[in-house]
This record gives structure tokens, sequence and C-alpha cells, in this order.
């Protein structure tokens, strides 16, 4: 249609003011666009005059009458709509949200006020929550009561200190509702334990304490210290599932070792560290000499990192013989400490301190370094080196070791790393993953204290070993209980049978010896042969054909 050449202005409902510009050829294609580019619903040119004279142009024809009409529908509705309503929506959605989630954060806030209102009940109360016991605050409360009549002559009283052990293997195993429900167990057993007028408490954790009170003897001390053993250690029902776990107590008296909380405390929990290094399951009573170890303790604190650092460590060898006796196979690494003031410190002292203080690892790369560079003296021998559960844990353990062989240049094929359970316990995908790295570059691996742990076939289906070691708290028994005879055969049997081979550790005498052989043990570790000596020591061994047959031949 031919329009001529307009311009007329033009008001939209929604947008004001606008100018149209028609030009001479309008297709409707171009009319469509139009009234998109102005969001109109619709432009058209008619020849009758529209309804609606808002939404409609007259158009001249060139005599100055009407031509035609251009009408449009003002706006596309919904369009209109949400142009007016838009905000209005977004303001109702944000005012709605924000009501919900402050009354979201309100009943959250409140149900954390009741829990903590509920805690704080408890603990004003003196109670312990999981348990029912008294809290340690009552506890230490009534200790100081009972301290403050402790010299009067029915005023004495004994602590004891109570620590669970594997306990945290059940919760890593179990869960932590097995575990608080075993935790509640141990509680109701202890209280049926002790006589009206003592107090149990638990600490928190898997701690508990005992106060003994009415002046009792030693002898009744020690009658409670049994049966708490004894009952703890018989198995718990727990969730269906039937638990062991074990506990050491430490033990002090008052007015005989302290008058104060303070140091009543810190000697019972000397005599529990105590008892649980003297090997868990036993209770200790305090003593003087316990101080030794105490000082030990501050000293391996204080000097250990230097000493590290200073190469003052030294490691001994003890070596591993054929099952006849006659021929070394390997040796194994074992640390010692040459203290300037507290002479030769076996590692039983300061390996576990060390796991506390974060040194385990600079002193497990120090002695595997050393291991792997004093060992390639002895050629045909194996290496076995002990590793630590918390060395072995950490995420750079199998990069140290292979650093470590490639540094030293030691063949990683006469290396054999000596682990525990306590390794595979805690993360055992993870354990695995590290030892399939391990024995892919031909490092082997042995069980170290077999038959001590937690639940020792299931790792020895699940893991790669190529070795047990048979602890040698079953030897030591050997003689005594035919049990454990029994037990060091059937381990020995179990080993053979899953095609790894089985080390006995702690041979002492030739009776054991002519034991092991007989059930088929490979290889004997033990002071009959010879005790951890230095490296010059197994120099000597080794220019011998037949080391020991001459103690051999004696016995
Ligand atoms: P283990 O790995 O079970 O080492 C064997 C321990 O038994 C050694 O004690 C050894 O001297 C002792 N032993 C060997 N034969 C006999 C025997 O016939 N009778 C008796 N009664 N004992 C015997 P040691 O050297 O005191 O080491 C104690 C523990 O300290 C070791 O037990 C091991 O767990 C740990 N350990 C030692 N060196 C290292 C180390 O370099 N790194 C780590 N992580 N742990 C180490
Ligand atoms: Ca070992
Ligand atoms: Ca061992």
């Amino acid at each position: 249609m031919d329009l001529g050449r307009i311009t007329t202005p033009l008001t939209s409902p929604i947008l004001g003011p606008l100018s149209l510009v028609a030009y001479r050829r309008v297709s409707s294609t171009t009319l469509a666009e139009l009234a998109a580019g102005y969001r109109m619903g619709e432009i058209r040119l008619v020849t009758a005059r529209p309804d609606d004279p808002v939404a409609s142009l007259p158009i001249a024809a060139p005599d100055g009458g009407v031509a035609t009409w251009l009408t449009w529908t003002p706006a596309r509705p919904g369009d209109v709509m949400l142009e007016r309503f838009l905000w209005a929506v977004i303001a109702i959605a944000v005012l709605f949200s924000g009501i919900f989630i402050f009354i979201v954060q309100r009943l959250r806030a409140s149900a954390i006020q009741i829990a903590l209102r509920e805690r704080e009940i408890h603990r004003l109360a003196g109670q312990d929550e999981l348990s029912g016991l008294p809290n340690r605050r009552s506890f230490d409360i009534a200790l100081d009561t009972a301290l403050s009549k402790a010299e009067s002559p029915e005023g004495g009283l004994a602590v004891l200190l109570i620590d669970l052990d594997r306990f945290k293997a059940v919760n890593d195993t179990y869960g932590h509702i097995a575990g608080d429900d075993l935790l509640r167990q141990v509680a109701q057993r202890l209280l049926g334990l002790v006589s009206p007028g003592d107090v149990v408490s638990r600490f928190g954790g898997d701690e508990f304490g005992i106060i003994q009170s009415r002046s009792p003897t030693p002898a009744r001390t020690a009658t409670l210290a049994g049966s708490i053993l004894d009952s703890l250690t018989e198995p718990f029902q727990v969730q269906g599932v039937e638990i062991t776990i074990g506990c050491s107590v430490g033990i002090a008296s008052a007015p005989r070792d302290g008058t104060d909380r303070q140091t009543v405390l810190r000697l019972a929990d000397t005599a529990l560290y105590e008892a649980k290094n003297g090997g868990r399951n036993r209770y200790a009573v305090f003593q003087q000499q316990m101080n030794r170890s105490l000082q030990v303790k501050r000293m391996v604190e204080d000097d250990l990192r230097n000493a590290i650092e200073r190469d003052e460590l030294q490691l001994h060898y003890q070596p591993q013989v054929s099952a006849d006796g006659l021929t070394i196979v390997g040796v194994e690494a074992l640390v010692r400490w040459p203290h300037p003031r507290h002479g030769m410190v076996p590692p039983s002292e300061f390996i576990g301190i060390a796991e506390e203080r974060g040194l385990i690892m600079p002193l497990s790369e120090w002695v595997l370094r050393r291991a792997c560079t004093e060992a390639q003296r002895w050629p045909g021998l194996r290496l076995a080196v002990n590793v630590s559960p918390i060395q072995f844990r950490h995420k750079d353990f199998v990069a140290n070791v292979l650093r470590i062989i490639e540094e030293t240049g030691f063949d990683p094929t006469r290396l054999e790393l000596e682990l525990t359970e306590g390794v595979l316990i805690e993360d055992a995908d993870a354990a695995e993953a590290a030892m399939m790295d391990i024995r892919a570059q031909g490092v082997g691996l042995a069980l170290d204290d077999f038959g001590t742990g937690y639940s020792s076939l299931i790792y020895l289906r699940r893991f790669a070993f190529d070795k047990i070691k048979i602890d040698r708290i079953f030897l030591e028994y050997m003689e005594a209980t035919g049990e454990s005879a029994i037990l060091v055969h059937s381990m020995a049997h179990l080993g053979c049978a899953l095609g790894l081979r089985v080390c006995a550790e702690g041979v002492e005498t030739a009776e054991q010896h002519r034991f092991l052989q007989a059930v088929g043990c490979h290889e004997l570790q033990g002071f009959l042969f010879s005790k951890p000596v230095p490296p010059a020591q197994i120099d000597q061994l080794l220019l011998q054909e037949k080391p020991f047959a001459q103690i051999l031949a004696a016995a």
C-alpha cells in the first residue's frame, strides 16, 4: 500500500508519546516488526474506521481525505500485566522468603537453645548427659570434699582412673551410636562394683574416675581394680553384636601420695600411663619410681627433636634366622637413643611420645634412611623396618619410602616393612591403596605382633601380607599353659595355609625353638639367637658360617 511519507505523533498507553514513521511501502512484515519494536500487540492497516479512537490513526490520502486507518492493539496484555505487577510480585516473593528464612532460623535457634539449656541443666546438675553419672566437675567437687577430711582416721581415699582400650576402634567399626551404648553399659557395670559412698564419674570420652572412700586398705583397692578389669573385659552386647574391649586403671591414694586434688589426680594419671605402657588390661598403683617415667616423658618431649636433628639416635639390628636356627636370613632394625643423662632409652619409652608430639615422621624417616644405608653391606639379608600407624597414615608415606629407597640405592626387594593391625583398622581403604603402591615396588609387608590385635583373620584375607610375626606374648606363656602352645600351633598353620611366611618372635629357649620348628615356622627371632646388636656385631656374626651352632648344640 502506498502511504506517502508521514510522521505522526503517537501515544502509547504504556510507553508515552512515540513517533511512528511510516514509509511509502509498508509490508505486513514491516508492520509486525514495528509492533514488536514498540512492544505492541499488532499493527494493521484497515479501510474502515476502527471503533477505538485511541488505538488508531487516520492516514490522509493526497486529496486530504482519509485513505486508510492505521490501527494497533496497544500492548500485549501479558506484558502490561507483567510490567504493572512484576515489581509487586518480586517484592512479595522477597518478603515471603524473608519471613520463611526468619521463621526457620528462629526455629533452629530455639532448638539449639533448648539443647544447650538441657546440657547446661545437666552440667549444673553435675551430670554427664550420656551416662547419667556425675561429670568431671562434680567429681572434682566430691574429691575436694573428700580430701579435706583425708587426714582424719576414716578419711583416707583412693582415686582410680579408668581408660578403655580399643574404644576408638569400636566407635570406628560400629559407629557412634554403638559407642555411646557401650559407654552406658560400662557406666552401669562400674556402678555395680563400687560400695555405697564411692563416686563413679565419667570424665568424657572413654575415661572414667572412681573415688573409693572410707580409708580403703591397699588390698581393698586392689580388689576393686581387679574386679573392674574382670568386669570390663567381659564381652558387651551392643546392638546385637558381641564386643570385647579392655581397660587400664591407674591408682593413687590420699593422704599417702598427696592431699590436694591436683597432686592425687596427676599421680593416678602417672600410674594409668604406666598401666597402659605395661601392656594395657592391667592396673597400676602409683609408686615413686614411676616419677622416673614421667621425667623420661618430659625429657623425651624436650630432647627428641634435637636428638633426631643431631643424628644422636642409633639403630640396633636383631637377626632373624631360618627355622633350623643355622642361617641368618634377615635383620630387624630397632631404634635406640643413647641419652647423655638417662642412658640407653628403649623405643617403648619414646615412640609413643614421638607419635603424640608430631615427631614420628622425622624419626621414621631417619630410621628408614639409616637402616637402608647400613644394611647395604649385608647383601644377602632382608631388612625389616617397623612402621608406626601414624607414619603409615600420613599422606606422603608411600612417596617418602620410595624417595628414601631411591636416595640410598637400597634394593626394594630386600626391604620388608612391619605393620601392626592398628595401621589397618582406621581407614582400611586408604591402607589397602598404600600397601598396593608399596608392594608394586617390590617391598615386602609383614604383619607384626600377630595374634594380639582386633580381628587378624579379616586383615590376613584382605591385605596382601607376605609374612606374619607371631607376637612374643604367646611364647612367654607357652610353657606355663598348654593353651598358648595350641594358639601358636594354629597361627603357624593358618599362616602356612595362606601361603605366608611365618616368623616367631621372642624365642628365648631351646624348647621353644624345637616346638616352633616342629609346627612349621619359617623364621625365628629372639634372645636365644641374639639380642638386637649394633651393626658391627652383625658383621661379626655374618663372618661365621653357622653363627648359632654352638648355642644350639649347648641347649
Ligand atoms: P617389635 O617390633 O615387636 O620389636 C621386637 C621387640 O622385642 C624389640 O624390643 C626386641 O628387643 C624385643 N625382643 C626380641 N627378642 C626378644 C626376646 O627373645 N625376648 C624378649 N623379652 N624381647 C625380645 P625393642 O627394641 O625394645 O622394641 C620395642 C618396640 O618398639 C618394637 O616392638 C617396635 O614396635 C617399636 N620400635 C622399635 N624400633 C622402632 C622403629 O624404628 N620405628 C617404630 N615405629 N617402632 C619401633
Ligand atoms: Ca617389629
Ligand atoms: Ca613384634
